[in-house]
């Protein structure tokens, strides 16, 4: 199909490949869905010219994305993705997403644009549909193989953007569409990209210069600011947010008090003990896991950490100003870890410390603590969360590992031995497999466990039964030979130091793909 240029002040009827069909739409949607669309229609009114708009078929904090169909020239009906982004994004902002999307969009696994429409505030990117499946949907079900295509096609795309110098920031599941049956694949938003030093998109350096325009971060609480007093969540009981302010006053997080006490916090280490600050008040808390009340008074640190926290690298999670291409290397390496380990999301954190503590538990706290060393951040930890093992962690939680009879002990705070071996329900047919941590820190493992119909009543036959079709299942997907590689690449994505963390453009040499 001719590509004609975005337009982005609406569409010229002679510039335009397409045309509109306003044939009465005859496939019955929900009510509020046809509201919504009623609404696009109003606020674009142009968009009726050209397609059809059939379905809406996603909906985030900072779009609505709607299925629309179009009659081409050539008489052949197309469909289109149409993303309508909310009007209060900066107009910056959504010329940098639709320059991504054009510029290095459209090849190796990345969705590129076809139009674009505006009407006042509102504007409206034209994409070419890609059906797909919700990774939550199929997860249960993958083949290793389908597990190491899908994470080579990842990779492929990120080499693409990054030789662009395009950091895409919010790498999950969702922004990479995957189709099953065609193999195909497409990463998807670049809403909240940025640009490396040295970017080629000329809009995100202007995004740069206009002193970051991140979109909102909704829903989540941000690192500096305080976990709610009445916080239940076994982490929330365990650690809270000790963020030294460095930059921006924030009030909010003057909420906290010195009350606050918990077993992690994170400071830059350009931070002095005992530093003389200009009230002539002395800091008596480095190193401690408290904040006093004169670090309180302090200026917020300001870094980029968009993002969804499960994915979010520990650069982002501890604020490193200097953040690369390297977070989204490490959001595809929880992506792996979710898809081997069969467990999705993997991490589920509310905020960024939660995030942190999560990774702690499975790539240690010591190793943290050093990798965090490395890019000028002190964290504290007080109490050591051994590194697990990938393959035996992946196992595990697959259920193709024995897990240990006796009581169940939280991953968080468990023995050293316990928490190599988690307890966790096996991998049978019955058994959606959806949240790895997530549900280990909204109550540990043993939450997951009690719930679990096996758990509570003795392995009678039909369990037996119900675990050998299960191997079986499991040896046809290829799960019971799952190579060293595998879990070698891994380890390499998740580096918790971004300077030895393997490029996107390196992980695609690995061994695990030699064949490709
Ligand atoms: P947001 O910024 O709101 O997250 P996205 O660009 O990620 O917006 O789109 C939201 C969802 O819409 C995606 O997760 C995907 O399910 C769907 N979507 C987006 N683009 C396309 C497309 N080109 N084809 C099919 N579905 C798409
Ligand atoms: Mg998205
Ligand atoms: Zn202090």
């Amino acid at each position: 199909m001719e590509l004609s240029p975005v337009c982005t002040e609406g569409i010229s009827t002679d510039g335009c490949i397409i045309k509109s069909d306003r044939a009465p739409r005859k496939s019955k949607v929900p009510r509020d869905v046809e509201v919504d669309i009623e609404f696009l229609h109003k606020a674009v009114p142009q968009l009726a010219k050209v397609f059809r708009i059939v379905d809406k078929i996603g909906e985030g904090t900072f779009s609505s994305v709607y299925l629309g169909e179009a009659q081409m020239r050539d008489g052949s009906r197309e469909r289109f993705a149409l993303k309508h982004l909310i009007p209060t994004s900066h107009p910056t902002r959504i010329a940098a997403e639709l320059q991504c999307l054009t510029v290095a969009g459209g090849r190796e696994n990345v969705m590129g644009a076809t139009y674009c429409f505006r009407k006042e505030d509102h504007v409206v990117i034209v994409m070419p549909y890609m059906e797909h499946q919700a990774i939550v949907d199929i997860i249960s079900s993958l083949t290793f193989e389908e597990v190491r295509l899908y994470i080579y096609h990842l990779l492929k795309s990120l080499k693409h953007i990054h030789q662009f110098g395009i950091i895409h920031r919010d790498i999950k599941p969702n922004n990479f569409l995957y189709n099953r049956n065609s193999k195909m694949y497409a990463l998807v938003d670049f809403g909240l990209a940025q640009g490396t030093a040295d970017t080629q998109i000329e809009l995100l350096k202007d995004l740069t210069r206009l002193s970051k325009v991140p979109r909102p971060v909704f829903g989540e609480k941000n690192l500096n600011s305080c976990l709610p007093a009445s916080s239940t969540t076994k982490q929330a009981a365990i650690m809270t947010e000790l963020v030294k302010p460095i930059k921006t006053e924030d009030p909010a997080s003057r909420r906290y008090s010195s009350a606050s006490r918990g077993p992690v916090a994170v400071r830059s280490q350009s931070q002095k003990p005992q530093r003389i600050l200009q009230q002539g008040l002395t800091c008596n808390c480095y190193m401690t896991d408290r904040v006093c009340n004169v670090c309180l008074s302090r200026k917020q640190q300001v870094a980029p950490r968009a993002g969804t926290p499960g994915f979010r690298a520990p650069e982002v999670l501890t604020k490193c100003p200097n953040q690369g291409t390297a977070i989204d290397v490490w959001s595809a390496g929880v992506i792996l870890l979710s898809l081997l380990s069969g467990r999705y999301p993997f991490f589920k954190a509310s905020d960024d410390l939660i995030a942190l503590t999560q990774i702690m538990t499975i790539r240690g706290s010591r190793e943290t603590i050093q990798a965090a060393k490395s890019f000028g951040k002190a964290l504290v930890c007080c109490r050591e969360l051994p590194r697990q093992d990938l393959r035996t962690l992946c196992e595990t939680l697959r259920g193709r590992r024995p897990s240990p009879d006796d009581e169940v002990t939280p991953l968080h705070g468990a023995s050293k031995d316990s928490a190599q071996h988690p307890k966790i329900p096996d991998d049978t047919p019955t058994h959606r497999p959806t949240d790895g941590i997530s549900k280990q820190h909204e109550g540990g493992v043993g939450q997951t466990l009690s719930n679990h119909p096996e758990n509570s009543s003795s392995k009678d036959a039909s369990t037996r039964l119900d675990k050998q079709t299960s191997e079986v299942e499991s040896s046809e997907r290829g799960w019971d030979r799952v190579p060293d590689e595998a879990y070698n690449l891994l380890d390499r994505l998740l580096d918790l130091n971004p300077a030895t963390r393997i490029t996107a453009a390196q992980a695609l040499q690995h061994s695990l793909f030699k064949d490709l």
